[in-house]
């Protein structure tokens, strides 16, 4: 045995070991069996007695000219004489249906898969035909949601719609709603972008407001509110109803406005001897937006004229959340008797000073009823 020098002893042992390495992630190792070999192994695939080169590999044996031939499994890598087909490719039995995960809906083995959280932390896996049953489609181009998508809440009723990333990434918002616009509904004259669920409720005649105007009056009565003066109604665009939102404070006149509605006064005082002042008259208009959905159009009326009842009786200034709670919380019940149930329940769930004014009414109509509420904003 000859001796080597410790240092290319060591470096003999690493070489070795890259090797032995190297042959064992080839998966298969090359073997060859002489003429005159007492045993020869068998082919897996041809069943002929194997004399010169052959494969092995975790007990499977194959001749040289199989190995070259047999299509070889997509996943292990092995020859196969009988072979599974998923999505095009080739598996053989063992990776068929030991390795190939299974679809939580139909049982089938899949190559490539979709995973859907169902709880918090559980994720199941499903081919590509259940998925696109249970993922539900893009609200704008209709296809299955099978990729990332975007959830947007409607912010009038509050419900959600779903939308594919490419639809989300170049879709406009409406005006009304905040759902995504669809390309082919292009915007109004004055550049709102109206949705399709938006746009199939569209108001275009000046008499239908008027007739919304009307039932809006007559609600009002049944609920015993009674406006004294009738405010004119105004049915205008957008850029005017923004001129008229911003013109507050020059003229004296009182204005309360959002972006769809408004209304506008001038009052008249008297001042009683006990220094108290008194309102003897009051001259209003309600500006609405035109071409609204009708439910929009209903509830943005009954907001603006419940204003109207309430400048009547006030003289003071209270907060926003009294103010325009209070227009909201007279809006929310016709809503309701209307039949309007959707869009009642999202001003609920508004985060701004209309969804907050609403459910602090609703907490006081609990506590003191209806004409509790009517004492508490007017006193
Ligand atoms: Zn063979
Ligand atoms: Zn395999
Ligand atoms: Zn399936
Ligand atoms: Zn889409
Ligand atoms: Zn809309
Ligand atoms: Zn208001």
């Amino acid at each position: 045995m000859k001796i080597l020098p410790e240092n290319k002893k060591g470096s003999y042992r690493i070489l070795t070991t890259i090797i032995l390495i190297m042959l064992f992630s080839l998966n298969f190792i090359f073997f060859y069996t002489s003429s005159f070999a007492q045993s020869a192994p068998k082919c897996e695939i041809c069943g002929k007695y194997i004399y010169g080169k052959y494969w092995r590999s975790g007990g499977h044996t194959f001749c040289n000219d199989c190995y070259g031939r047999s299509s070889k499994c997509h996943s292990c890598g092995i020859p196969m004489k009988k072979y599974y087909k998923v999505e095009g490719k080739k598996f053989c039995r063992d990776c068929y249906y030991h390795r190939l995960p299974r679809c939580a809906k139909c049982g089938k083995s899949m190559y490539h898969y979709y995973t859907r959280k169902v709880r918090e932390g559980k994720t199941y896996k499903y081919c590509k035909k259940c998925m696109t049953k249970i993922a539900g489609n893009c609200t704008i181009c209709g296809k299955a949601l099978l990729g990332k998508k975007c959830i947007i809440k409607s912010n009038v009723t509050g419900q959600e719609k779903e939308y594919c990333d490419k639809c989300a990434n170049k879709a406009k918002n409406c005006f009304h709603c905040g759902l995504l616009v669809a390309p082919k509904d292009r915007p109004l004259p004055d550049g709102r972008y109206i949705c399709t669920s938006c746009r199939r409720k569209l108001i275009y005649s000046e008499n239908e407001y008027h007739g919304i105007y009307r039932q809006v009056r007559n609600q009002f009565r049944k609920l015993g509110l009674k406006v004294n003066h009738l405010p004119q109604l105004n049915i205008v665009d957008l850029k005017e109803l923004s001129r008229l939102n911003v013109s507050d404070g020059k003229s004296g006149d009182k204005v309360v406005g959002d972006k769809m509605g408004l209304y506008k006064c001038t009052k008249f005082y008297r001042n009683n001897q006990n220094g108290k002042t008194k309102i003897t008259g009051i001259r209003g208009r309600i500006y609405i937006l035109n071409h609204l959905p009708r439910d929009i159009a209903y509830w943005v009326m009954s907001h603006e004229y419940a204003h109207a009842w309430y400048e009547e009786r006030v003289t003071e200034q209270k907060g926003l959340i009294i103010v325009e709670g209070f227009a909201e919380w007279v809006a929310y019940h016709l809503l309701l008797r209307k039949g309007y149930k959707n869009i009642a329940k999202g001003l609920t769930k508004r985060k701004n000073i209309y969804g907050k004014g609403l459910r602090y009414m609703i907490d006081l109509q609990k506590k003191k009823g209806f004409r509790g509420v009517l004492r508490h904003v007017t006193r």
